[in-house]
């Protein structure tokens, strides 16, 4: 018997939908993944792909030219991706940008912006994050200021997933700066065409090197005030909330589907890899290591599709969804590490999977709100 890892919350549908994810990311995702690494972009030709062939926006509803399916559509790409390592494509930020117009857009902008994001002709991208600001969302400084219908946009966002192919940006700034929280709102910016818009570098990171991470500056950008999320200032903070358990749900999901994809792949290596005359499999601690990992994975699984029937059913809370990021983070660099010293010296050349998803693992524990903050939100429901 081979250790499986089912989920309770797959049908037969979900299984079609599977294989057709999987497809897409076999023949359209994969064959350009070192180019892309080499570019540190995926380009738009494949988002345009990914949208002909409705893999965009699953769980945005029809009449907005989505999929029509739940988060467990969703879930299925981010784990057809993370088990094989390829982090290029950010639908998951792109989902997330579909989300914040769903949830708060005027009717205006959800008709305006989804179908677009749906059929992958716009890419979606959030900049909450500047220089001197992370954590601390309170502390940022990007201001907007509404002038003759306008508003005046004026900051620098940094580590902007999408931002260099990003075709509309949910752009977090300070409409009244006097009142911190209350003062803080979400313009929608298009880029193309932008007057004193700007896409600094594509940065250099140590991992997700097909993802594009980008420094972004807005220098007088004059941005309709019809452009403001929902229509009405200082709800930033209210809808950046609103939306964390999706956000960190998707964070644990990948996670777990990777460290699923790195035990296949460490398994199938100690099963051919011979030293001392045998398979380093009939070594005892390569047969306890895994036995480790596969049980972190099998618990794990527990929780994580408890986490998704909750997000299906509209109850999972923040904390929840906050443990669900923090568990599956940490466990994932953990898991990541005793899979890559398996595999000795080739685990750390990039040309072997394992080193690119040991790189691409550590950021789970920065981004979407750091372990420290996970533990914040966490203890504040003790
Ligand atoms: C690859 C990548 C992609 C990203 N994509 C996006 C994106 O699309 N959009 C976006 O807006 N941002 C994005 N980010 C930014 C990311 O969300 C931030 O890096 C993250 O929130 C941490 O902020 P910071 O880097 O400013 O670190 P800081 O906030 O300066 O934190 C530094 C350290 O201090 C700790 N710390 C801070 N406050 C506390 C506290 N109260 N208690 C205990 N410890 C604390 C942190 O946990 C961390 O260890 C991305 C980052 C990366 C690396």
């Amino acid at each position: 018997m081979t250790m499986d890892f089912p989920r309770s919350w797959t049908d037969p549908d979900l299984d079609l939908w599977r294989d057709t994810c999987a497809r897409f990311i076999e023949t359209e995702l994969e064959p350009d993944d070192a180019a892309s690494r080499e570019r540190g972009h995926v380009g738009h030709a494949v988002w345009r792909r990914a949208g002909e062939l409705g893999l965009l926006c699953a769980d945005i509803p029809e009449q907005y030219g989505g999929g029509g399916g739940d988060f467990r559509h969703e879930a299925v790409f981010y784990e057809e991706c993370a088990r094989r390592g390829l982090s290029g494509m950010a639908t998951s930020v792109h989902s997330i940008v579909a989300h914040y117009f769903l949830n708060h857009g005027t009717e205006d902008q959800k008709q305006r912006y989804l179908p677009r994001l749906a059929r992958g002709e716009l890419v979606g991208a959030i900049a909450m994050t500047e220089p001197g600001a992370g954590s601390d969302l309170q502390g940022i400084r990007t201001k907007a200021e509404l002038r003759d219908g306008h508003y005046v946009l004026n900051g620098t966002k940094t580590f902007i997933t999408n931002g260099f192919l990003a075709g509309v940006i949910l752009v977090v700034c300070k409409t009244d700066p006097t009142q911190g929280a209350r003062g803080t709102s979400i313009l929608i910016v298009e880029t193309e065409g932008c007057e004193g818009f700007r896409v600094g570098r594509v940065l250099d990171k140590m991992g997700m090197k097909a993802q594009d991470t980008s420094e972004l500056f807005f220098d007088e950008v004059r941005v309709p005030a019809a452009q403001l999320l929902g229509g009405k200032e200082g709800q930033g903070f209210f809808q950046l909330m609103s939306d964390l358990p999706y956000e960190r749900l998707i964070i644990g999901v990948s996670a777990l589907a990777n460290m699923e994809g790195a035990y296949r792949a460490t398994l199938d290596y100690v099963r051919e890899r011979q030293v001392f005359g045998k398979p380093l499999i009939e070594i005892q601690n390569t047969r306890f290591k895994l036995a480790e990992v596969a049980t972190q994975i099998k618990v794990g699984r527990a929780f994580i599709d408890r986490c998704v029937h909750d997000l299906v059913a509209g109850t999972l809370d923040t904390a929840t969804a906050s443990m669900a990021k923090l568990w599956g983070s940490e466990t994932q660099c953990r898991v990541l590490d005793e899979c890559l010293q398996l595999f000795g010296g080739y685990g750390y050349m990039n040309e072997y999977p394992i080193a690119r998803m040991y790189a691409d693992a550590r950021v789970q524990r920065i981004y979407g709100g750091t372990s420290e903050i996970m533990k914040e939100v966490i203890s504040r429901q003790l």
